[in-house]
């Protein structure tokens, strides 16, 4: 879903003496207010099945878009409304709805732009997977009506009973299996191999295959239609996904909630079956199958479907239930300027408001995002690297460092370079220059020699004990050749020598 966000939009040209209508097939629906108590609305457009959350100035100009005249709109709004929106706002809101192709279309010129531009989407395959590659879509099935169908008997699966259960079964094969350890852990050593790996990947499809199920279930269940599911290419990865857009018409946030973590939830479920499972049977290819399942979910769930810093599940869970739309980009963009007034005294202003607590934990999680994201794409590219294919590994180093790491960094330092006028290293900054400084001479590794006492021995040896508990009174001064019949180590056992004096 998209934020209409006017700092975002495009804008194309002034609003123009007569604006064309808005498309009559969109629907618009209230859903719950933001955070700041202020309402929001939702436009859907159901060619697309694309969604767009708008506020409550957009939709009082929306609700006044039939009267064509930019004029006519502001003042009408002014004056029905407690709002006084500026030329600059409608002009805006103008753009947003041109660029996202919601406004009909009767100008002939400006349809035949858009009939050209999809036929050269369509000739151009290669420069439409160049220019999208980062992101696209690739539906496979259109599954509204089998979920229809299989929803009745299916809906056990959201009882309370089953959760109970599950959760038991759970809870015993984890117990179990801390009664094994050394078995388990061993077991993954020896997955570490080709065959190992493909074993994961199996078991990787599978689990994500029931994960989206388990979406798209949940979302019929509240009275969704699931659109389409299929392959998505995020930077030439390929994921499945589940188109549950709809779920913003759900004006229960717990309903999507429900929605969002229905995922993770069926993860970990596998995960309790599995690992029960494991413990239960004897060695041989099904317990090596049950090993990959219960490994692969464990880990996809907790680990990264769960994991707030990446776009996965956990990130949208949070975020909705944060009722904060684009969290990432807006704790990036509040960490950022915090960032240019703590090292520069820019003295910007923060881009949007928020209460001062709220602000730190946000800055505090766009740099936990980054810190997070440097560890996992370094560790992914070394990881392929050292155990699979060199040149993949350093093709996917050299693409990861550029774009999730060296743009972001360059585009910032850019930033610093246009506005090193505005400099001013406060003392704030001398400090921090200071310590750092310090702290850097106190970590670095000045000399590369270490120094340390050594025990050398030969590789065979071989380990004399005396018979009885003696005093060493002589050994051979230094190693060297020694002859036949020498005697090398004199012993004295004071005991002994007693004992033969009183007899
Ligand atoms: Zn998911």
């Amino acid at each position: 879903m998209l934020t209409f966000n006017p700092a975002l939009a495009l804008i194309a040209k002034p609003a123009a003496a007569a604006l064309p209508p808005l498309r009559e097939d969109l629907k618009l629906f209230a859903v719950g207010t933001n955070r700041d108590g202020s309402p929001a609305w939702v436009i859907q457009d159901p060619i697309s099945n694309a969604f767009y959350r708008i506020g409550w100035l957009e939709f009082e100009l929306l609700a006044r878009w039939d009267l064509a005249n930019p004029e006519a709109i502001l003042a009408s709004t002014h004056a029905e409304t407690l709002l006084d929106p500026s030329r600059d706002e409608l002009a805006h809101l103008h753009a947003f709805l041109l660029q996202h192709q919601l406004l009909e279309q009767r100008d002939p010129a400006y349809k035949q732009a858009l009939i050209t531009r999809l036929r050269e989407q369509r000739t151009n395959r290669v420069k439409w997977l160049i220019h999208n590659y980062l992101f696209f879509r690739l539906p496979l099935l259109y599954p509204a009506q089998t979920l229809q169908r299989l929803l009745p008997w299916l809906s056990w699966i959201f009882s309370r009973t089953t959760v109970l259960i599950v959760l038991l079964l759970g809870v015993i094969g984890l117990a179990l299996t801390a009664r094994q350890w050394d078995v388990f852990t061993s077991s993954f050593v020896d997955t570490l191999s080709p065959s190992g790996i493909f074993g994961y990947l199996i078991a990787l499809a599978i689990t994500k295959s029931l994960h989206e199920l388990g979406h798209a279930l949940t979302a019929t269940l509240y009275g969704l239609r699931v659109a389409h599911m299929g392959i998505a290419f995020v930077v030439m990865w390929p994921m499945l996904y589940t188109d549950t857009g709809e779920a913003w018409r759900l004006a229960q946030s717990r309903q999507r909630l429900a929605i969002a973590s229905a995922g993770i939830l069926t993860e970990l479920a596998i995960a309790a079956f599995a690992t029960l499972a494991w413990n239960l049977t004897d060695d041989g290819d099904l317990k090596q199958a049950l090993f990959f399942l219960a490994t692969t979910s464990w880990v996809l769930s907790l680990a990264l479907n769960a994991s707030p810093f990446m776009r996965f599940d956990g990130y949208f869970i949070l975020s909705d239930w944060l009722d904060l739309p684009n969290l990432h980009e807006r704790a990036f963009a509040l960490a950022r300027v915090a960032l240019r007034n703590t090292l520069f005294d820019f003295g910007d202003p923060d881009p949007e408001y928020f209460a001062p607590s709220r602000r730190r934990a946000l800055i505090v999680f766009a740099w936990l995002t980054w810190l997070y994201r440097l560890i996992v794409f370094i560790g992914i590219a070394v990881a392929v690297y050292l155990l699979f294919f060199k040149l993949l590994g350093l093709i996917l180093f050299a693409i990861e460092l550029l774009w999730f790491i060296l743009f972001p960094i360059w585009r910032e330092l850019t930033v610093w370079h246009q506005r090193r006028a505005e400099i001013r290293l406060s003392r704030r900054v001398f400090w921090l220059v200071l310590i750092a400084g310090l702290m850097l001479l106190a970590v670095w590794p000045w000399q590369t020699v270490v120094h340390g006492p050594g025990y050398a021995h030969p590789e065979q040896m071989h380990a004399i004990y005396s018979p009885l508990p003696a005093q060493l009174l002589a050994a051979p001064p230094e190693l060297g050749a020694v002859t036949a019949g020498q005697s090398l180590f004199v012993l004295e056992a004071p005991h002994r020598s007693q004992l033969i004096a009183l007899n």
